[in-house]
């Protein structure tokens, strides 16, 4: 199992989710819960939508596979074309993974081939924040800031630098914008090649950036020649309202990486969109981008992924979601009177609540009481309530909440009634 604690289940049963219908799953048993995760931050639709499964069938019958190494076929040459319409500015070059670490490790070998070929060869360092998550092979493993995930797997890829987030609840003793700057001076901007930030930041617990981080960070790339990317595996197609989490915070990226949201998880597919002058040194000679994977733009994922920007277009998602975080941002501020609340924060359908011993001073849980709280109790209670959300600690302990973006009033009561009663108790067993 995928980062799971194997002994968790020796005393229990593994939970297997067997269908889905809209924003809910039903286990093998027959009880429903509300898929408060979307997946893992991919269902954006929601469950069960038989145009999806049309096409991926359509797309099998007429043909399940071919490589996008030297050939092409027409759903990833429209799916290409349909992401560089949406992508901002000249973000419109995209290259095909299977899933999000492939994204990240393609985009810092796009950019270290990149800089090889324009006669940088030193700019190969890559500079992220603390506890960012960005992927679990080894390249985009070194980028993550999660030193947990990364010590039995060290040494990593050399020259992966990290440097603080905006956290307005916790903030650095440094502006964290200012931070890059240094970093990148400290370390010699001739050496650094791109900076990766999520436009919100995920682990830790949806982080969103200060007014005025990113416009900085686009001019201190600007200034130094590093190439900012945009890591949005998460905050892609409507899970903050726009299609891109960039376009809603107003910056360009050079790079984007995306997966997740693209099918709404109905078939898997990543990739990276490159602006234009990134692509210029590969289109002549015998230049090649070394870098492909077997099942990158699979046909079929491509076919599904249409069909879900189609659905999400017509249905007017990102509109729904822009129209609807306010009232959600509201029930999870209403849990802010329990005393374990101590902050609730992120954007669109992207939300986290900071859990604390001493909302008066901030105190969070030490790892032992942390340990009890989330994984000896939230987690269960949470999904016997019937809400399928993440109880965290990779930063300080949050709970996670990432509904699909079909979701509305009668979800979030849910989300809320069942916060509220388990965070209530979880209070009392302190
Ligand atoms: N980047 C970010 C921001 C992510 O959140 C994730 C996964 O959650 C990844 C990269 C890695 O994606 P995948 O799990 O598809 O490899």
């Amino acid at each position: 199992m995928h980062f799971t604690r194997l002994s968790s289940y020796e005393s229990g049963e593994v939970p297997v989710i067997v269908r889905g219908d809209g924003p809910w799953v039903f286990d093998e048993k027959g009880k429903r819960y509300l898929d408060g995760m979307s997946g893992l931050f991919t269902t954006q639709i929601g469950h069960g939508r038989e145009e999806l499964a049309e096409a991926a069938a359509k797309q099998m019958r007429e043909m399940a596979y071919f490589p996008i190494w030297s050939y092409a076929h027409p759903r990833s040459i429209e799916l290409a074309e349909r992401l560089a319409e949406l992508s901002p500015g000249d973000l419109n070059h995209t290259f095909f993974t299977t899933g999000g670490s492939e994204a990240v490790e393609s985009a810092w070998k796009l950019a270290r081939q990149y800089f090889q070929a324009i006669g940088q060869p030193n700019r190969y360092k890559v500079i992220s924040r603390y506890v960012a998550y960005h992927g679990a092979t080894l390249g985009a493993l070194s980028i993550t800031g999660v030193p947990a995930f990364k010590t039995p797997f060290e040494p990593l890829v050399p020259g992966s630098i990290r440097v603080p987030n905006t956290n307005s609840y916790r903030p650095a003793p440094i502006d964290p914008a200012a931070a890059i700057a240094l970093a990148i001076e400290m370390e010699g901007p001739e050496t650094v090649a791109a900076v990766f930030l999520e436009p919100v930041q995920n682990a830790g617990g949806c982080f969103p950036p200060e007014p005025g981080y990113f416009e900085r960070v686009r001019e201190i790339c600007d200034e130094t020649g590093v190439l900012l990317v945009s890591d949005e595996v998460i905050c892609a197609f409507g899970r903050l309202g726009h299609w891109f989490g960039s376009e809603r915070y107003g910056y360009q990226p050079d790079i984007i990486t995306m997966a997740k949201g693209m099918t709404s998880g109905y078939c898997p597919i990543g990739g990276m969109m490159a602006r234009a002058h990134l692509i210029e040194p590969f289109r002549h000679g015998d230049a090649t981008f070394l870098h492909g994977v077997t099942f990158g733009g699979h046909p079929v994922s491509s076919a599904v992924a249409l069909a879900n920007l189609e659905v999400m277009e017509r249905e007017g998602i990102n509109e729904h979601v822009r129209a609807n975080e306010g009232a959600f941002r509201a029930r999870l501020e209403g849990l802010r009177d329990l005393p374990i609340v101590g902050d609730v924060r992120g954007a669109g359908y992207f939300y986290g609540i900071e859990l604390v011993k001493n909302r008066e001073t901030r105190e969070t849980f030490n790892d032992e009481e942390s340990e009890r709280l989330l994984r000896g109790y939230l987690s269960g209670a949470l999904f016997d309530a019937g809400l399928i959300c993440r109880a965290d600690d990779r930063g300080d302990p949050v709970v996670q909440l990432a509904p699909p973006l079909i979701c509305g009033e009668a979800e979030f009561d849910f989300i809320e009634q069942v916060l509220r009663s388990v965070l209530t108790e979880a209070w009392k067993r302190i």
